[in-house]
Order: structure tokens, then C-alpha cells, then sequence
């Protein structure tokens, strides 16, 4: 479903992604772990190219995300059409970004309709359908302010949801909220896992990792030092630097 190939990406002198490889296949879903800095955050912002890398390509599906073919040539796309193509990665952030002046269910039915042209009543219909699935049905007409931060998130994953997205990608979703409300987020999570959306989820959540991955990456200063089945890399890692690290998270 999606392809990484050779992803670099430099701030002013500071590498920091030095080239990174990972394909996952449709229904896969593979966790990114690591520590604090080592670019997990800016390798899922290049995968949608919320970032542009300096070097590398994603393919989502076959095209390649930034760019067209034409007459064999690529060529940067459009940022009209760019956007069209990111609406195909659901994004769930740290932070809700949820519009605030919006209801929940304004909020679900935004891309919908903006971006997907569907009509108010299509829109509302599948809309209450997801919030069903995560649970927020009965505050369809709350504003965000009047939520909690599990709420909020997972008002968050019905949005993305809702654009139909071919990968889901989560960038520590749950490590802003209080410890009482992660459960229920990560227990969203697991449903679409068992679902079989395909998910990349960078996170702090080990146990998650270990019960909800098909394969566990770890990233340390801008590379892939391990990647594999959870049980492999979190029990038995290879690389020094990531046992390192792990003993210090597990
Ligand atoms: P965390 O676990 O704390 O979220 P991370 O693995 O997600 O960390 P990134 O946010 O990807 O790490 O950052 C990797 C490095 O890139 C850091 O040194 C960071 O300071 C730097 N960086 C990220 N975004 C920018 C930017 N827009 N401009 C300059 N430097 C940046
Ligand atoms: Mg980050």
C-alpha cells in the first residue's frame, strides 16, 4: 500500500532522515518507535509530504506522492492536486486539531464534503456511522471545548476516517492525554487494526506495539536500526543502540 524509498531529509545542515526504506502492505499495521529526536515525526510529515524530503520517493498506491509522470518525466504536482493525494493518508496528530467553532459532527463532515464533494445528507449519514464505531455518536452536536482529550482524539480518527483513506497515520496519538483516557483511545486503534485498515503508528505505547503490530520499526537518529516482528524486536533486538533504547522504555 505504501512505499518508502530513500527518504532524506535535511534542516539547514542537520540531517535528519539519512535515507529510509519501509513498505507496508494493505492491512499491515507497523508501529515506528524510538526516541526523542530521531525523526519519527518528520518521516510520517515526509510520507504525506506535509514535508517535502530532499531526497526519495513514496508511492501511495502506485503514484508517487508529490509528483506526476509526464512524458516520462516527473513533475511536481500542483498543490491542488497534492492535496487530493494527501487526502488519501489520514492523519491523526498528538494534538486534536479539531475545529474548534465546528460541532463534532461539523467537524466529521468538513473533508467530506469539501474536498469529496458529497452531499450534506451522505456526508452526515456516514459521518454518524463513524462515530458510532469510536464511540462519540451521543456528542455528535458537542463542540470540542466541551470534550475530553480521549474524546477529542477519537472525534479525530472518525474525521480521518471519513475521507476513506488508504493508510492511517498516527504520530503519537495518544501521549498528550491524561493516563486514564489512553485506554480508550488505543482501544479504537485496535478495532481498526482488527478491521484490517492499514495503519503506520508512531508511538510510545510498547504494549500496544507488541499486541497490535504485524512489524515494529526503530528509528534512532534518522535511521532504520530494526525492523521486524514485535516479538523479534522487542525482545531481541540486535543493534546495541537498540536495546539500549529499550531498556530504557520497556
Ligand atoms: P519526538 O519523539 O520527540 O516526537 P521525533 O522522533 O518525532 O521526536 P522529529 O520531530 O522528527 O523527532 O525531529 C527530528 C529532528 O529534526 C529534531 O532534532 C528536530 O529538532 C528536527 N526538526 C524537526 N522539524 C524541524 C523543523 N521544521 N525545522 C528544523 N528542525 C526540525
Ligand atoms: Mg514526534
Amino acid at each position: 500500500a505504501v512505499k518508502a524509498v530513500g527518504i532524506r531529509k535535511s534542516f539547514g545542515s542537520h540531517e535528519v532522515l539519512k535515507g529510509l526504506d519501509l513498505e507496508v502492505a494493505y492491512g499491515e499495521v507497523l508501529c515506528i518507535l524510538g526516541p526523542s529526536g530521531s525523526g519519527k515525526s518528520t518521516f510520517l510529515r515526509c510520507i504525506n509530504h506535509l514535508e517535502t524530503p530532499n531526497g526519495g520517493y513514496v508511492w501511495v498506491d502506485g503514484s508517487i506522492m508529490g509528483y506526476e509522470l509526464n512524458r516520462g518525466a516527473l513533475q511536481e504536482l500542483p498543490v491542488k492536486r497534492l492535496r487530493a493525494q494527501q487526502s488519501q493518508l489520514g492523519m491523526v496528530f498528538q494534538h486534536f486539531n479539531l475545529f474548534a467553532h465546528r460541532t463534532v459532527l461539523g467537524n466529521v463532515i468538513e473533508g467530506p464534503m469539501v474536498v469529496r464533494g458529497l452531499s450534506r445528507d451522505e456526508a452526515e449519514a456516514r459521518a454518524m456511522g463513524l462515530l458510532e464505531q469510536v464511540g462519540m455518536a451521543a456528542k455528535a452536536s458537542a463542540y470540542p471545548s466541551q470534550l475530553s482529550g480521549g474524546q477529542k482524539q477519537r472525534v479525530a480518527i472518525a474525521r480521518a476516517l471519513a475521507m476513506e483513506p488508504r493508510v492511517m497515520l498516527f504520530d503519537e496519538p495518544t501521549s498528550a492525554l491524561d493516563p486514564e483516557l489512553v485506554g480508550e483511545v488505543l482501544e479504537v486503534m485496535r478495532n481498526l487494526a482488527r478491521g484490517g485498515t492499514t495503519m503506520i503508528v508512531v508511538t510510545h505505547e510498547i504494549g500496544f506495539a507488541r499486541e497490535v503490530a504485524d512489524r515494529v520499526v526503530v528509528m534512532i537518529d534518522g535511521e532504520i536500526r530494526e525492523m521486524g516482528a514485535p516479538q523479534q524486536v522487542l525482545s531481541d533486538p540486535g543493534d546495541p543502540r537498540v536495546r539500549s533504547f529499550l531498556s530504557r522504555v520497556l
